[in-house]
C-alpha cells in the first residue's frame, strides 16, 4: 500500500468521524455510528470484531439565565446537570471552610475563587479523585442547596482549553448547576445575600454505547492491545482529540492485514475518555478481570498528529529487553521523539494494572499543556491535522508489533 492511499484513507476517516457525524459524545446517536463505522471499517479490512454495550446518559440544554435585581449575568448549563427554575437567595464560598459552614439549603451557592480552581473529579470516577474534590461534593449534597453556580478560570491540565469551564460535570451528581467566567464571578458576589433567579433548560436523556474490539492473532494467552478512545467531548469535533487516535488503529488495522503472528493483537475503540462516567474503560476492566497479565502490552494513542512539530512516545514501566527493543525502533524515526509520562490517558488503566503501555501523541501538545486552548473546544477541527503523522504512527506501531511477536 503507497504512502498516498494512506493519505487519503485518513483523510476520508477524519471526514467521517468529525465532519459527516454530528459529534461524538457518549450516549449520543452520533457515539453510536462512530463505533458502527470503526467496526464495519476493520470487518471490511478482515479483522474479526466484538461489540460491547453499555448505558450511558446523553444531555442536552436550550441554556441558562440568571437574573438579579433586574440585572442579567451570563451562565451556562453544566454539562450533565439536571435543568432548574429557581428563586432563591444567594450564598457564596471561596474555600471549603466557607462553603461546610453555610446554611445553603434551597439557596443558591456560588463557588468561586481558590474553591472553585479545578474541575471536580466525578463521583464515580475511581482512577484519581481526590480528598478535596470529594469533600466538597458530600458538603454540596448534604447541604442540599436548590442550585450551584460555579465561577471558574482556565485550567487547561484538568479542563482543556475551555474558559470559562464547568467545575461540575457529572451526571451522578443532582444538584443542578450552571457556570460563568470568573468576572462575571465578581460581578455576582456584590449579590450575596440578595434573592436571585436562575434558570436552566437542560435535561437528561437515557442512551448507550458500545467498545469495540478487532481481533488477529493465534493466542489469546499473549496480547498487545492498541488503543485509543473514539468519543469527543460535546461541543467540539475532537479531531486530535481523538479521531486521529482511531484514524491510527484504522491505518495500523490495514497495515496488519496479513498479520497471522502467534501474539493477539488487539484493536480497541474505548468509549468515555472524555465522558464522566467513563463507561467504556470501566467495562474493558470488567470483562477482563483477571486476565491483565495475558497483556504485554498496551498501546494508547491520543492526541497524536498536530500539524505543529513532530509526535511524542512515552514509556511506562516496559521490561528491560521490551524497552531496548522498542527503543531502537522508535529512536530511529525521524518525526518520533520519546517524551515524558503523561496520566491523562487510557494507558494509565493498564499501568494501574501493572501492565507495561507505550503512549503516542503530539509533541506540541506535551509542550504546551498548561496554554493550549484548543483541547475540548471547536478549534479541535479537521484543520489542525497533519496526516502523514498519523501514518508514521501507525507503521511505528505495526514495526513494533511485529518485532514483539
Ligand atoms: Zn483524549
Amino acid at each position: 500500500m503507497q504512502n498516498n492511499s494512506f493519505s487519503d484513507k485518513s483523510r476520508q476517516y477524519l471526514q467521517t468521524l468529525c465532519e459527516t457525524i454530528p459529534g461524538r459524545c457518549v450516549g449520543s446517536e452520533g457515539n453510536r455510528q462512530a463505533t458502527q463505522f470503526f467496526k464495519t471499517t476493520l470487518e471490511a479490512l478482515g479483522w474479526q470484531t466484538r461489540s460491547s454495550e453499555f448505558e450511558a446518559m446523553d444531555w442536552q440544554t436550550r441554556g441558562a439565565e440568571l437574573i438579579a435585581e433586574g440585572l442579567n449575568f451570563e451562565v451556562f448549563s453544566s454539562p450533565y446537570s439536571p435543568g432548574c427554575d429557581v428563586k432563591a437567595r444567594l450564598l457564596d464560598a471561596s474555600t471549603l471552610q466557607e462553603l461546610e459552614k453555610l446554611k445553603m439549603e434551597d439557596a443558591i451557592v456560588l463557588l468561586h475563587g481558590e474553591i472553585a480552581a479545578e474541575q471536580l473529579m466525578p463521583k464515580n470516577f475511581v482512577f484519581y479523585n481526590p480528598d478535596h474534590h470529594q469533600k466538597i461534593v458530600s458538603c454540596l449534597e448534604s447541604g442540599k442547596p436548590a442550585a450551584i453556580i460555579t465561577a471558574t478560570g482556565f485550567n487547561p491540565e484538568l479542563a482543556g482549553g475551555v474558559y470559562p469551564f464547568p467545575m461540575i460535570e457529572d451526571g451522578d451528581f443532582d444538584i443542578p448547576s450552571v457556570f460563568m467566567t470568573e468576572e462575571e464571578g465578581e460581578r455576582l458576589l456584590a449579590y450575596s445575600g440578595k434573592v436571585i433567579s436562575l434558570k436552566s433548560d437542560a435535561e437528561r436523556i437515557q442512551g448507550n454505547g458500545y467498545n469495540v474490539a478487532a481481533i488477529k492473532g493465534k493466542s489469546a494467552e499473549k496480547r498487545i492491545v492498541v488503543t485509543a478512545h473514539i468519543d469527543a467531548k460535546k461541543g467540539t469535533p475532537g479531531a486530535i482529540d481523538n479521531a486521529t487516535g482511531v484514524i491510527v488503529l484504522l491505518l495500523l488495522a490495514e497495515m496488519l492485514a496479513d498479520y497471522t503472528g502467534d501474539t493477539q493483537v488487539e484493536l480497541v475503540a474505548f468509549n468515555g475518555e472524555d465522558y464522566y462516567a467513563v463507561p467504556g474503560q470501566m467495562l474493558y476492566i470488567s470483562e477482563n478481570q483477571g486476565l491483565f497479565d495475558q497483556i504485554l502490552l498496551n498501546i494508547n494513542i491520543d492526541g497524536a498528529g498536530y500539524y505543529e512539530g513532530i509526535s511524542c512516545f512515552s514509556l511506562f514501566s516496559l521490561p528491560s529487553g521490551m524497552e531496548t527493543r522498542v527503543k531502537a525502533i522508535l529512536s530511529s524515526q525521524e518525526h518520533l521523539t520519546e517524551g515524558p509520562e503523561w496520566p491523562q490517558g487510557d494507558h494509565s488503566i493498564f499501568v494501574q494494572f501493572g501492565r507495561p503501555a507505550i503512549a503516542f501523541t503530539s509533541k506540541w501538545f506535551l509542550d504546551n499543556m498548561s496554554t493550549q486552548r484548543i483541547t475540548h473546544t471547536p478549534s479541535d477541527h479537521p484543520r489542525i491535522v497533519n496526516h502523514q503523522r498519523l501514518i508514521e504512527i501507525a507503521a511505528a506501531i505495526s514495526q513494533l508489533i511485529k518485532a514483539i511477536d
